[in-house]
């Protein structure tokens, strides 16, 4: 990789400093969830096409989303509508405010003391609570992902302001598959490929409907995480001291 591209895909130049990107920061865990599409895949290639399945169906509804948010009236794609219908009724069930749906969707947010951006997915008031809400589309809540919003609730408010200060964060996962009447396993097509989990191997499963479902996880232990994403920091700059050498306004903090 050169210099450039590194730079492109790990960070952002902001007031002629660049500054490492949080989601490039938490990449050097370990994800014990990869291997599995190795593993599932016939070969390389195939795993490759699985996953880039997997983060195109994300960003898809990662769009779908964020414009429902900015009050925007959405057609979703068709494969998708059993995770938007299911959004739609978890916003029904719960009291979400948005103070500047501009700015708190697809917020730009910089830790000017750790020195690292990100770009977090909404700041919302959800029950009465102001936190920071990650959206995932995974099929379920991972260890890097109190990293990730550990770190956003760090940068975001280092600059808000007292009353728009956050106190939490959530994952707000949106899932979708077939349920087997019989052995309850769990049929997903965002890959690319169907993919069965959990359930017996020995069914002949009868799949129910597509649905939607959507889980809201308050993430506990801020301050172990937030320590543990720092570590994660001096250790990426560590493993990329080769490119940040070549880094002149590199955000040392
Ligand atoms: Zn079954």
């Amino acid at each position: 990789m050169g210099i450039d591209t590194f730079k492109e895909k790990c960070g952002y130049e902001i007031d002629e400093m660049w500054l490492p990107r949080v989601t490039a920061i938490t990449s050097i865990l370990n994800k014990p969830n990869l291997y599995r599409y190795f593993a599932d895949s016939p070969n390389y290639p195939a795993a490759q096409r699985r996953l880039d399945s997997a983060a195109e169906w994300g960003t898809l509804t990662h769009e779908v989303v964020e414009r429902m948010l900015k009050g925007e009236i959405v057609k979703p794609d068709a494969k998708i509508i059993p995770s938007i219908k299911a959004f739609q009724k978890w916003r029904e069930n719960n009291i979400m405010r948005i103070s500047d749906p501009e700015k708190d969707v697809e917020r730009l947010v910089v830790d000017t003391k750790h020195m690292f951006a990100g770009t977090l997915d909404v700041v919302a008031e959800v029950n009465g609570t102001r936190g920071v809400i990650d959206l995932k589309t995974s099929t379920g809540i991972w260890e890097e992902h109190y990293l990730q919003t550990a770190a956003y609730l760090s940068a975001y408010n280092k600059t808000a302001r007292l009353k728009e200060k956050c106190t939490t964060r959530w994952i707000l996962r949106i899932d979708q598959y077939e349920e087997c009447l019989g052995c309850k396993a769990k049929r997903r097509g965002k890959e690319g490929v169907l993919r069965v989990t959990g359930g017996k191997r020995i069914c002949n499963h009868q799949w129910s409907e597509k649905k939607g479902v959507v889980e809201f996880k308050e993430l506990e232990g801020y301050k172990e995480d937030i320590k543990a994403f720092l570590a994660a920091k001096e250790l990426w700059e560590w493993y990329n001291k080769k490119f940040i050498r070549r880094i002149p306004n590199y955000a040392k903090n």
